[in-house]
């Protein structure tokens, strides 16, 4: 117990003594398998030597050397291998230390590049209610959790929101053409209802995270944003700060679309867990543009670290070399079938998604009904203290439109076992 430190509550959790793999250890010499990556950060796992032996040859030559110093080139390799994994024509990277600060940057950046296009105008930023897309004002007034927001409300410029397609609960199918149509007509009316001219960039996450839990979008969808975005002269932003690193079975959840981004936001699994990462990384041209018209009045003293790099290529040389983004795809399979198993079995599992090893289900009252649980019961909290107790770490929310619903995060370590699936 700590008479200084202090974050969202009062509630205290056990020291952490050691971690490695997929597993961490109290001080008391409890076990606990992180079957939700930490937050969904940890794909990797815990202690891996090859990481930890990369960072470790960094600290003997150089771990931070302020970037507009120097430049370096673990920094400068580490850029060059993302945008290798990023779509053609996305090749410019800018470093940050986490989801947050990479949000902020993408809204500036793509703030900057509209303005030196000449469209003063277009300022707004359009997103998906719910949604998270981070804690600081910026990440706040785009994020669709209107508690995270209420609070704040007078300091922040509000920003449009658009319903998500969350197609399970009103009852589509997403495989039917139709289902993305709908939710796509819902875009294109709100576009209109803001006035086109003044939007920005419509920031979405290619595969839902803890707001919706896992939300796949219906097919059809993420080809159809882009084509309302090109119509409507808006940037096309993937928050791919869970999807990224591989989690989802490619190293960029834009990989399974037809629809390529103008800009991806990295974080968590970039890191691995390591040292705080974050990334933005761009189409050209939108750098050059700003470049060419003053220069990004942004930075961060921490950002493009040498020794966050190191981490950052040891993890993603991991990646690479144990397969992991089919790992995902595979170990994924096998853990949404046995959670498909359980909702045969119990009733009030509502629904079990996701892609990869980014998976999740959700608790209902009755699942076929989609009758919620009320909210005083508090599902969302005490199953996971309740598997908390039992070893096992598990993620959960309850947002869905800021008001009900409570979904679990399953997504374990991408180097996770089919064995340790059984655990
Ligand atoms: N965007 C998404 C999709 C996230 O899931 C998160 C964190 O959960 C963030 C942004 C913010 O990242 P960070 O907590 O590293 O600031």
């Amino acid at each position: 117990m700590s008479d200084h430190l202090f974050y969202q509550t009062r509630q205290t959790r056990p020291f952490i003594e050691r971690a490695e793999g997929i597993y961490l250890w109290d001080a008391a010499g409890q076990r606990y398998l992180d079957g939700a990556s930490g937050a969904m950060v940890s794909n990797v796992g815990h202690s891996h030597p090859h990481v930890l032996a990369r960072m470790s040859a960094q600290m003997q030559s150089a771990t931070f050397a302020y970037r507009l110093h120097f430049q370096s080139d673990i920094v400068e390799q580490f850029a060059a291998r993302l945008a290798k994994k990023a779509p053609k024509g996305l090749d410019k990277v800018f470093f940050v230390s986490g989801g947050s600060e990479a949000v902020e940057t993408a809204i500036k950046l793509a703030r900057q590049a509209t303005l030196a296009r000449g469209e003063p105008e277009r300022f707004k930023i359009m997103s998906r209610l719910p949604s998270y897309h981070g804690s600081t004002l910026g990440a706040v007034a785009v994020t669709g959790t209107p508690p995270f927001a209420e609070p704040f409300a007078p300091m922040m410029q509000a920003m449009p929101k658009v319903r998500a397609p969350l197609h399970y609960l009103d009852g589509l199918d997403p495989e039917d053409p139709g289902t993305a149509a709908h939710y796509l007509k819902e875009i294109e009316e709100a576009i209109l209802a803001e006035s086109p001219e003044s939007l920005l960039a419509f920031l979405v996450e290619p595969v839902g995270g803890a707001s919706t839990g896992a939300l796949v979008p219906p097919k059809g969808y993420m080809e159809g944003l882009r084509a309302l975005c090109d119509k409507y002269g808006l940037l096309l932003i993937y928050d791919e700060v869970m999807t990224g690193g591989g989690r989802t079975g490619t190293y960029f959840a834009a990989d399974q679309y037809d629809a390529v981004p103008d800009m991806i936001i990295s974080a968590k699994g970039l890191g691995g867990g390591y040292m705080p990462l974050g990334a933005v990384i761009s189409r050209n041209d939108l750098v050059d543009d700003v470049l060419d018209h003053g220069g990004f009045l942004h930075g961060f003293t921490n950002a493009a670290m040498p020794l966050a790099a190191a981490a950052g290529m040891g993890v993603l040389d991991v990646v690479e070399e144990e397969q992991l983004c089919d790992r995902a795809t595979r170990i994924g399979g096998v853990l949404f079938d046995r959670l498909r198993d359980l909702q045969s079995a119990y009733p009030f599992i509502g629904d079990v998604r996701g892609k990869g090893l980014l998976l999740a289900f959700e608790l209902m009252a009755d699942g076929q009904s989609k009758q919620v649980l009320p909210k005083e019961l508090n599902a969302h909290v005490k199953l996971v203290n309740i598997a908390y107790e039992n070893g096992l770490i598990i993620y959960s929310r309850r947002t869905r439109n800021g008001t009900e619903g409570d979904h679990f995060m399953i997504c374990p370590p991408l180097i996770t076992t089919a064995a340790q699936t059984d655990e």
